[in-house]
């Protein structure tokens, strides 16, 4: 086990048990502040720590990183782009330095002051320059669900489902941390058998998480199973803005496009791939056997709850619409990326992996208001009195995130967007 990942583990800095950043946790981001230009920050607590103070001040100067402005920049790709020693060695590190019982920052109030920031006083960024996404398609009760709604409830799957994680090349561009609201997209519908063009009335969110990985590989080269998570830095929340009525009448025959590519949000802090350890738990059972290059050994699967809420001008407060679990897709993140990699596909750093909507076995479960609605046709009834099928302009859709296990809480946050109406 990784030291860092210890459940005996305290921080000098007072941390609720139900917070999201735990010692064990250390997630790395971008932030920025009136007077600090953008950097590498870890969460910790309420707190975020300035990395590239702590390299000013020596305190690196054990590691193998050879050049400390790499903490210096406004994304995360140059320091993931040292590779997966190095994200060790700096992880373990920070949790040193955080350790009740270490006196180097905890004994140095100028130090503190100077490496220690409130969240709620800074702005969180872009953690990663995406060079590419892809959106995967990995949960069998949303494609079940997706298939029983748009073709056939009795052959729902597709022939190809259970043999290849199925997934489509989406839009870099267009995604954006939380806090960026999303505008409601333009785009050609048909209604009564005639194509309009107008703002969509079916906008919806897709609940997903996102492995991102932080190594190269060489075009005409292919990656294991087993050699899959070496390249993956770590995961974030995954919001996949879509339109359902746009979606309806482009997709056939090409897939998703512009139903899809006006906007995605994310969460602010990357987690670890190394902090996700402890949640590892046993996927579901795949029937029939995968060909031997999708083959894997050990608990792929991660333990992570999921919770979406609404929050709408006329409710008092925010609404649970959506509890889920990562655990329940179909196809891991080995697979996934020893898929993607299996033609020759080179992959890059700071590459963003959607796993699809995650939607698990319960109508309460089902990850998208598509699902929750079936299409519409039964509408959410909020505690207002009010019926909803998609969303409004001025609701906002948060979506939260977190492993436990042993009292020991490994989370994401938040990704909190607001919907604005069309220009
Ligand atoms: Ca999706």
């Amino acid at each position: 086990m990784l030291t860092a990942n210890d459940p005996s583990l305290h921080s000098w800095i007072q941390i609720a048990p139900d917070c999201d950043f735990q010692i064990q946790n250390l997630p790395f981001g971008i932030f920025q502040t009136e007077d600090r230009d953008a950097r590498v920050g870890v969460a910790i607590g309420d707190y975020v720590l300035d990395v590239y103070v702590l390299t000013q001040h020596g305190l690196f100067d054990m590691l193998d990183v050879e050049d400390p402005t790499v903490f210096h920049r406004p994304y995360l790709n140059d320091f993931m782009a040292l590779g997966r020693v190095i994200w060790r060695q700096v992880r373990g590190r920070i949790s040193e330095l955080l350790r009740n019982d270490n006196p180097e920052i905890r004994d140095n109030r100028a130090l503190m002051a100077e490496c220690l920031l409130k969240q709620k006083d800074v702005q969180m960024l872009m953690p990663v320059q995406v060079p590419n996404y892809t959106d995967f398609y990995s949960s069998m009760e949303h494609a079940t669900n997706v298939g029983s709604m748009f073709r056939d409830p009795a052959n729902a799957l597709l022939p190809n489902w259970k043999h290849l994680p199925v997934g489509y090349h989406g839009r870099a561009s267009s995604i954006v941390p939380s806090g960026v609201p999303i505008r409601r997209p333009k785009g050609q519908t048909k209604r009564a058998d005639v194509p309009v063009f107008g703002p969509t009335k079916q906008l919806d969110f897709e609940l997903e998480m996102a492995f991102i990985t932080g190594q190269p590989t060489e075009l005409g080269t292919s990656l294991t199973t087993l050699e899959a998570e070496e390249y993956i830095f770590g995961m974030v929340l995954f919001n996949d803005w879509s339109a359902r009525d746009i979606q309806a009448w482009e997709y056939v025959p090409l897939g998703p496009f512009l139903a899809k590519n006006f906007g995605s949000s994310i969460s602010p802090w990357v987690v670890t791939l190394d902090a996700l350890e402890p949640y590892r738990v046993a996927g579901p059972v795949q029937d029939p056997k995968v060909l031997p290059y999708l083959d894997f050994s050990g608990n792929k699967n991660l333990d992570i709850n999921l919770e979406v809420t609404l929050q709408a001008p006329t409710l008092p407060e925010e609404v649970v619409i959506c509890r889920s679990n990562y655990k329940h897709l179909y196809w891991n993140m080995n697979q996934q990326l020893a898929h993607h990699t299996s033609n020759g596909c080179n992959i890059e750093v700071g590459d963003l992996y959607a796993s699809g909507t995650i939607s698990g076995p319960t109508p309460a479960s089902y990850g998208s208001m598509l699902e929750l609605t079936w299409r519409g046709t039964t509408p959410l009834q909020l505690p207002n009195g009010t019926e909803r099928r998609f969303l409004h302009d001025g609701d906002v859709i948060t979506m939260r995130g977190y492993a436990e296990k042993n009292g020991i809480r490994v989370g994401f946050g938040e990704v909190r967007t607001e919907i604005l109406p069309t220009l």
